[in-house]
């Protein structure tokens, strides 16, 4: 076999099916085996990250980390080589914890990356089947449709009005016709229109090719070389965070020169003393952990969302969808089940009752005319040709390969009475595939005795547009009765079934390419077939939570308006019974739209032309769109909107390409789990960052204050930097992980704009600031005026802050509810083992002796020790009090 030549566009198909040893009916799995391990996986190499020393070392490149280090050398210089070392391992710690944590992030970005792996359509010892792309080996039998990502080099043998774009590869932007004939050798890439390359995406048309060309040896795979994709785990918001971070690292800075400046020539301070403390009031104030813990509790939501089924490609998506306003969403498949079953037919002869189960091919049909039979047959013959879907039987259960509703059309064929060498007999010579801009496809088939024959299937109104006649009893024709016709549609619509057409057209012998214009006479309407397709139960309790949540929910559907609005009442959308079509959209202007986009949550007969301007219609009224597609054409709606969704079964590459975010599950119930996750994301983010912002400035401000008043620090420097260290790693991190509040989808979504820092926000910062600061000088006076040793006073004063900061992560866990609750003294395992962890580490400083050595610290009672938790008690109740009574009052003043 020669696989490795490269002249395949050269070749005429025979020659092909000949050098790659392969045949219509696809590889047999041991030649797949056997091939798999000559050409190796069908994937490009991935770039090696960088090693895991460099990205340690890299945690240490950070201006703050260059202070401290500085700090800590002339610390030592000094003669504190104690405070040094504390230093040293505030550095190394926030290393450590830094290095892991993002060690983490990247191997959920990774994990996620590989569901999104693409999937290709392949023959296999003559099956369908959808496989990882990264499987394909040269000789497989690869089927391609609008809206594929072209899996691996491929030399066409089918082509059905198959355009490929091919920019990612010539640069060149408009699609490329495909045919199936060789070109001249000498041909340059573009202009092999015999081939399809890795890379590329098929805009139209239907195709199947003979892998040429795997992995690094494509075209794509000889440029590129390597797969780059670096992901950086960052938002908008994350990143204003860090410039924020930056900045008031510098402000910081300035104030603390400025201070030891001014303390030592106008306060009269003693130099060596001021030094540690203001490198002790540096390191406290500086946010340092944040960035860190922010793109933790960003990995973190996209963890959650992908156990949800919702995987985020795009990680700004994240804050999006916490603010989303409005969804937009298809009917088939993520309202409802998309396990379809045709449950009645319509013929000239009468209308007829489907029964069965599922997808088995067997069953009965009720009806009034047993007579009728070939005009069911006639109708099943259309059912089953006109078809691109298999049945296939696994562990006792009748599963379909395609499209469902297809798939539903097979079972009903079988039930017609049709049997498998009645339409084995025709074989298919061409096709004009479905597309949802036209709503139909058609087929051509031939026999062996000459005859040929055109099937069609569609959207009822289409189809009754290109009839003329309809089939009677003995297999004549008669005019079509259109207005009986479209009654009969729109009464089995209207009890929420999807209704399709059927039709024929016969033709001779030498008919072997279908055009349009084809169906412009002697179309014949064979009849109805109507089928239901139920709403999903968890998909009808979603879309009630997001109508708490004050989320608008659309449907947005290329169905039926009848069908669109049954199903729409029983999956509970407002405004059920209102239903603009696409034609109704068309002749609309943009004034009257935006009037009535509002009042109207259901939109039919759409094509996805109309999904762009209703995406835009809706944003200009200030509302944040989110927009679910799956086509090809549905790219501008989904690159447009807020936050773009694509359908990870049904969908093709190009949609999820165009997307934001790809539910694995196709199912309505996953963006309301999305939606949900990213406002607990964006909840977590500002809980992070209230806890932390006022415990710096806790810890800052006692410093600063005392040296201002001239009084002796209540606090040493060296116990300052010792608290900042163990609780910005422990209490932190833990907000992180923080489940969703309980309010969170009975709020309304919170404006594309609002601050994250709001103005209560700010004041709450301010106040807990302030407590801080009273509560450790509270202390402190206790203890001096008892007439305590400073040492012990210290003490107390160190662990009264440790203690408040604990109770303070209690308060912060509730940022909407009372924190007065059980939820909230149960907290979850992360805030209890971060607890049990400064607990543990602040009863070591202050009872073991060789640290109390280090740090200055004494032995305290135990009266003593229910005072701080006193402390700690009283500080939660004020803010909770503070908070109640700020809500109350907030509540009358709305
Ligand atoms: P939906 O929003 O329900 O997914 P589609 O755009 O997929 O709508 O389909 C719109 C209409 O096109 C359907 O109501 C049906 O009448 C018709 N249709 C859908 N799929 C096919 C197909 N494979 N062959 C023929 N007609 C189809
Ligand atoms: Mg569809």
């Amino acid at each position: 076999m020669g696989a490795d030549m490269d002249n395949w566009h050269q070749l005429n198909v025979e020659q092909l099916w000949q050098q790659l040893d392969s045949e219509q009916q696809g590889l047999a799995p041991s030649q797949v085996d056997q091939r798999l391990q000559q050409y190796g996986p069908n994937q490009l190499p991935q770039a090696k990250g960088k090693p895991a020393w460099q990205r340690f070392m890299l945690q240490f490149h950070n201006i703050l980390i260059y202070v401290l280090l500085v700090s800590s050398v002339i610390t030592f210089w000094l003669g504190h080589v104690a405070d040094s070392l504390v230093i040293l391992a505030v550095v190394l710690v926030n290393a450590l914890v830094g290095f892991i944590q993002e060690g983490k992030a990247e191997q959920a970005m990774q994990s996620i990356r590989q569901l999104l792996a693409p999937k290709a359509a392949v023959i296999r010892a003559g099956i369908r089947q959808h496989i990882q792309a990264s499987q394909l080996v040269p000789g497989d039998v690869v089927l391609l449709e609008a809206g594929d990502k072209v899996p691996a080099d491929l030399r066409l043998f089918r082509c059905h009005g198959l355009q490929i774009q091919e920019a990612a590869l010539t640069g060149e932007s408009v699609p490329v016709e495909k045919q199936t004939q060789a070109v001249d050798a000498m041909a340059a890439l573009g202009d092999r229109t015999c081939m399809a390359f890795s890379g590329t995406l098929v805009t139209n048309g239907q195709g199947a090719g003979l892998v040429v060309a795997t992995g690094q040896q494509s075209e794509i795979g000889k440029i590129s070389g390597l797969l780059r994709d670096v992901t950086q785990i960052t938002t908008p918001l994350v990143e204003q965070m860090g410039v924020f971070a930056k900045w008031l690292t510098l402000v910081i800075l300035m104030l603390a020169a400025a201070l030891l400046i001014s303390g030592v020539t106008l306060m009269g301070y003693e130099l060596q003393t001021l030094f540690l403390n203001i490198v002790a009031l540096s390191v406290a104030a500086i946010p340092e952990g944040l960035p860190a813990v922010l793109t933790i509790t960003l990995a973190i939501g996209v963890q959650r969302m992908a156990k949800r089924n919702a995987i985020v490609r795009r990680l700004p998506s994240i804050e999006t969808l916490g603010c989303v306003s409005v969804i937009c969403t298809d009917k088939t498949g993520t309202l409802t089940r998309n396990e379809m079953m045709v449950v009645s037919t319509a013929v000239s002869a009468g209308d007829y009752q489907v029964e069965g189960e599922g997808y088995e091919p067997f069953g009965r049909l009720q009806g009034p005319n047993a007579a009728a039979s070939d005009e069911l047959l006639a109708i099943g013959l259309a059912a089953q040709l006109c078809n691109d879907a298999t049945l296939v039987k696994a562990d006792e259960q009748w599963l379909v390969q395609g499209d469902p509703m297809e798939g539903a059309l097979l079972a009903f064929a079988a039930k017609s009475g049709l049997t498998e060498a009645q339409h084995k007999a025709w074989t298919r010579s061409d096709l004009i595939p479905f597309d949802s801009a036209h709503r139909f496809m058609a087929t051509l088939n031939h026999d062996h005795q000459g005859h040929g024959l055109i099937l069609l299937k569609g959207a009822p109104e289409k189809i009754l547009s290109l009839c003329q006649w309809q089939r009677g009893p003995d297999n004549t024709q008669q005019p079509l009765a259109q207005s009986y016709w479209h009654d009969k549609a729109d009464r089995l619509a209207a009890q929420g079934q999807r209704v399709l057409a059927l039709a024929q057209k016969n033709t001779h012998a030498q008919h072997l390419a279908l055009e349009l214009t084809d169906l412009d006479a002697d179309v014949v309407l064979l009849g109805l077939v109507g089928m239901i397709d139920p709403p999903r139960q968890d998909a009808i309790e979603a879309v009630h939570q997001c109508q708490q949540a004050g989320i608008r929910v659309k449907m947005i559907t290329g169905d039926h308006a009848k069908t669109a609005a049954a199903i729409a009442t029983q999956a509970g959308l407002k405004h059920a019974d209102k239903v603009l079509t696409g034609a109704q959209l068309e002749v609309m202007d943009q004034a009257t739209l935006a009037e009535q986009i509002l009042n109207v949550d259901v939109f039919a007969r759409t094509s996805p032309e109309h999904k762009l301007r209703l995406v835009m219609a809706l944003q200009e009224l200030g509302l944040v769109v989110s927009m679910t597609g799956d086509g090809v054409n549905d790219a501008p709606a989904l690159k447009r909107a807020d936050a773009g969704i694509a359908m990870g079964c049904k969908g093709s590459e190009a949609a999820k390409e165009a997307s934001d975010l790809v539910l694995a599950d196709d199912n309505f119930a996953s963006i309301a789990a999305a939606v949900r996750e990213g406002r607990t994301v964006y909840d977590n983010i500002k809980k992070v960052i209230s806890w932390t912002l006022p415990t710096n400035g806790g810890e800052a401000g006692i410093i600063v204050l005392a040296l201002l008043l001239g009084m002796t620090q209540p606090i040493t420097a060296i116990q300052i930097l010792w608290v900042n260290l163990i609780t910005a790693v422990t209490l932190g991190i833990a907000l992180a992980f923080e489940p969703s509040e309980a309010n969170l989808m009975t709020r309304p979504p919170r404006p594309r704009n609002a601050p994250l820092i709001s103005g209560e926000l700010a004041w709450q910062i301010i106040l807990v600031t302030l407590l801080f600061i009273c509560g450790v000088f509270g202390v402190s006076y206790y203890g001096t005026n008892l007439g305590y040793e400073a040492e012990l006073t210290r003490t107390l004063a160190v662990n009264t802050l440790v203690v408040m900061e604990i109770f303070q992560l209690f308060f912060i866990r509730n940022l909407y509810n009372t924190s007065l609750n059980w939820q909230i003294i149960k907290a979850t395992p992360m805030v209890w083992a971060m607890v049990i962890t400064v607990v543990l580490a602040q009863l070591a400083i202050t009872f073991m002796p060789p640290l109390q050595k280090v740090f200055g610290t004494r032995d305290i009672s135990w009266q003593d020790g229910l005072l701080i938790l006193g402390v700690g008690i009283l500080l939660f109740i004020l803010l909770e009090a503070e908070k109640q009574l700020r809500h109350c009052l907030l509540h009358k003043a709305r």
